[in-house]
């Protein structure tokens, strides 16, 4: 039997926080398992995400923003996004305005790793013309040697194709290291979490975003009524944020409750139950016991 050679290789995807990076990865897996928001910081987790065709496999890592943060948690995500800069065959740095002190900050990153980076222009959709367009990459010209410059609107799934192809031309020979039908590296638990954060970040303000863990407690199969029933924390620092939470006749709750639960019907194809409860924990981002325990791990 003649064997064909598969070919592979890792990406990762790094930029400034709220760029896009996550819904990129979204767009090229064709599948939600990155969450995402208008809010930085909304990433803080390096996740990657899968790409398997007939004879090539693409692990995309999205990584949190980069950028300096005060608190420990701040610190532990951020030494997350540098040293997956190491661990790659290619970067694709993610950039949504003309180059600035926060882009070039990253850039000097680059320079410490040796491997291709594509400039990705993300949200085009926002800009009116190809002048805007080209005032933006000709800001980055002769900072870097990139690899290519791929104008793209990732939510809009635009031109993606074009940055796919390059990096799929320039992958090596090398195993597969996931299975064929794996979209992540990341558990059901962790994905649904997450689904459940995005619902916070998305109908809270100010500090509470980002006071805000989640863990699953547990997930059973309902043989009955075929159904999942899923039981998680949400965790906060303060009695205030909880009340926040759960809002006038704990409306806020149910809304989170019942967004999060359709998108885990739909990536699951499962009908669920949620239960959600709302746990005080003083400074839990600043407890490096407590970090752990909620999924923040030092690497
Ligand atoms: P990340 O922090 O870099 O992972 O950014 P996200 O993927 O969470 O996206 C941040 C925000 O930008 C979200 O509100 C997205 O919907 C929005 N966004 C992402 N891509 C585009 C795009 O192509 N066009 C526009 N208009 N908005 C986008
Ligand atoms: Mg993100």
């Amino acid at each position: 039997m003649k064997m064909n050679k598969t070919r592979s290789g890792f990406v990762a995807i790094v930029g400034r926080p709220n760029v896009g990076k996550s819904t990129l990865l979204n767009a090229i897996l064709n599948e939600k398992i990155a969450i995402t928001s208008p809010k930085p910081q909304t990433t803080r987790h390096k996740i990657s995400g899968i790409l398997t065709k007939d004879d090539y496999q693409i692990v995309f890592v999205d990584t949190p923003g980069m950028h300096k943060g005060k608190d420990l948690l701040n610190k532990r995500i951020d030494k997350l996004a540098v040293s997956t800069l190491r661990d790659v065959d290619s970067i694709i740095f993610v950039v949504d305005r003309i180059k600035g002190k926060a882009e070039e900050h990253i850039i000097n990153y680059f320079k410490n790793v040796n491997c291709p980076v594509y400039l990705v222009i993300n949200k085009i959709d926002l800009l009116k013309s190809k002048a805007e367009i080209d005032e933006v990459i000709i800001s980055y010209l002769g900072s870097y040697d990139f690899e290519g410059y791929y104008p793209i609107s990732a939510a809009n799934n635009e031109n993606i194709n074009y940055l796919l192809n390059d990096i799929v031309n320039s992958l090596e020979e090398g195993p597969f290291y996931y299975p064929t039908t794996a979209k992540t590296d990341k558990s059901d638990e962790f994905i649904m979490a997450e689904f459940i954060r995005e619902k916070i970040l998305l109908y809270t303000e100010e500090e509470v975003p980002h006071a805000v863990a989640v863990v699953i407690e547990s997930i059973d199969y309902n043989k009955e009524y075929k159904t999942l029933d899923v039981s998680a924390i949400i965790i906060v620092e303060r009695p205030s944020q909880k009340k926040i939470l759960i809002g006038k006749n704990g409306e806020k709750m149910k809304k989170i409750g019942t967004e999060a639960r359709l998108d885990i019907n739909n990536k699951f194809d499962i009908k669920t139950h949620l239960s959600l409860w709302v746990k005080v924990k003083k400074d839990w981002r600043n407890r490096p016991t407590e970090l752990t325990k909620y999924g923040y791990h030092e690497e």
